[in-house]
């Protein structure tokens, strides 16, 4: 392809910020223990514990939008009382957190894993009752911000119909003999790519099994394969410029239908996938009539509503997918392969940019919070 056409890519290069939620960061304070009763010895009830339980179907982005306040307390415990002597244990709070995710410290200190549905980890004590030992006065619960995070098994997934040339594209970019890695919240193994920079930085790349129409009703690798792409931080869709035709029976489907079936896929499995960080590789620009293709799907993805009758209803995607940018690549010639790794490199910066800007924020806005509510012992105003 000339390069004339490569600046013409670039300007009509499309970017957008993703909003996936890989990670949460939370508030969570054990409630006070309740008063003793000098009088007559009694104990006060212990506070309630603050647990974080995995449950098959939250995801951090919907925890993020349910609760916007991010400050989970356990229940204070009862006061004693002459008609109850032993006061009651004040209710645990029970936060429900994705299967998958590793619950830490602000200063990243492991406190536990949830693996399976139902995992419990134990984020913040109640308080003890006020009892004899202690004058009969309370404690406090333990209270601390903690973190959740998405366990990631790589920075990019690849996400194309089988022989889009996604193994060719991995072996192409990366020089590292792709490892096996295995996981204990899914059972198959998709292959690792390492992407090694000039200044040592390294970038993961995963090779996912190929998805194939229907996948979100369990087709194929299905669920498997969809569960891996919830796992990357950003994804990289792979077409054939040249569009694919899964078997004879099937119908061909072009490198625009195969966009938009991959968008559908995902969106039918869960929606909020779409919001990663994607980019669009176009690969095969080596076959004949490459260019024109390219400048059809191009087209195509300025304005997808116009083009598509295309695909049987069912298969339209309600939202389309926004690409970083659009990489056409050749893995067999090698064309294009630089720019595409420069590309992704660019993207993990500025996604791990905008984190640590998120991060920022979300501490000052508690130290703000803090301080207002800590009374300043300061002149009165000055006439
Ligand atoms: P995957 O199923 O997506 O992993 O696809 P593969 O990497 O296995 O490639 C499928 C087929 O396409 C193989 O026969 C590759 O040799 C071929 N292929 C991959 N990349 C290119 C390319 O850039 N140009 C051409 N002409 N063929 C390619
Ligand atoms: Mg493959």
């Amino acid at each position: 392809m000339s390069s004339l056409n490569m600046v013409y890519l670039c300007r009509t290069c499309f970017r957008k910020y993703g909003n996936f939620v890989d990670n949460l960061r939370l508030y969570v304070s054990g409630g006070s223990g309740g008063m003793g009763l000098p009088r007559l010895g009694g104990q006060g009830g212990k506070g309630g514990d603050v647990w974080v339980v995995a449950k098959k179907e939250v995801t951090l982005k919907r925890m993020k939008d349910k609760y916007p306040q991010k400050r989970f307390a356990g229940e204070v415990g009862a006061n004693s009382r002459i008609q109850a002597l032993k006061g009651e244990k004040g209710k645990d709070h029970e936060l429900y957190a994705p299967v998958g995710i590793t619950v830490t410290t602000d200063d990243g200190k492991l406190i536990g894993e949830l693996n399976v549905d139902g995992d419990r980890v134990l984020v913040a004590k109640g308080g003890h009752g006020g009892a004899g030992f202690s004058g009969f006065h309370p404690s406090k619960g333990q209270s601390k911000h903690i973190r959740l995070d998405l366990k990631l098994i790589s920075d990019f997934g690849l996400v194309g119909f089988p022989n889009a040339g996604k193994s060719s594209l991995l072996s192409a970019t990366s020089h590292a003999t792709p490892q096996i890695a295995s996981y204990a919240f899914t059972t198959l193994r998709p292959q690792i790519g390492k992407l090694v920079y000039e200044d040592h930085k390294q970038i993961s790349v995963a090779d996912l099994p190929g998805l194939i129409e229907g996948a979100h009703l369990n087709k194929g690798m299905g669920h498997k394969f969809l569960k891996h792409v919830e796992r990357t931080k950003q994804l990289m869709f792979v077409v054939d410029i040249n569009g694919f035709q899964l078997a004879s029976k099937t119908p061909f489907r072009s490198a625009f239908e195969a966009v938009q079936l991959l968008t559908k896929e995902l969106e039918l499995y869960k929606k909020e996938l779409l919001s990663k960080q994607t980019l669009l590789v176009v690969n095969k620009m080596d076959l004949p009539d490459a260019d024109d293709k390219l400048s059809e799907l191009q087209e195509q993805l300025q304005n997808p509503h116009a083009f598509s009758h295309l695909l049987p209803e069912d298969m339209i995607p309600k939202k389309n997918m926004t690409f970083r940018e659009v990489v056409p690549v050749s893995a067999l010639t090698g064309f294009g392969i630089e720019h595409l790794k420069r590309c992704i490199r660019k993207t993990v910066d500025d996604d791990a940019a905008e984190e640590t800007e998120t991060f920022r924020q979300d501490r000052l806005q508690t130290l703000r919070r803090t301080m207002s509510s800590t009374p300043v012992w300061g002149h009165g105003p000055q006439h």
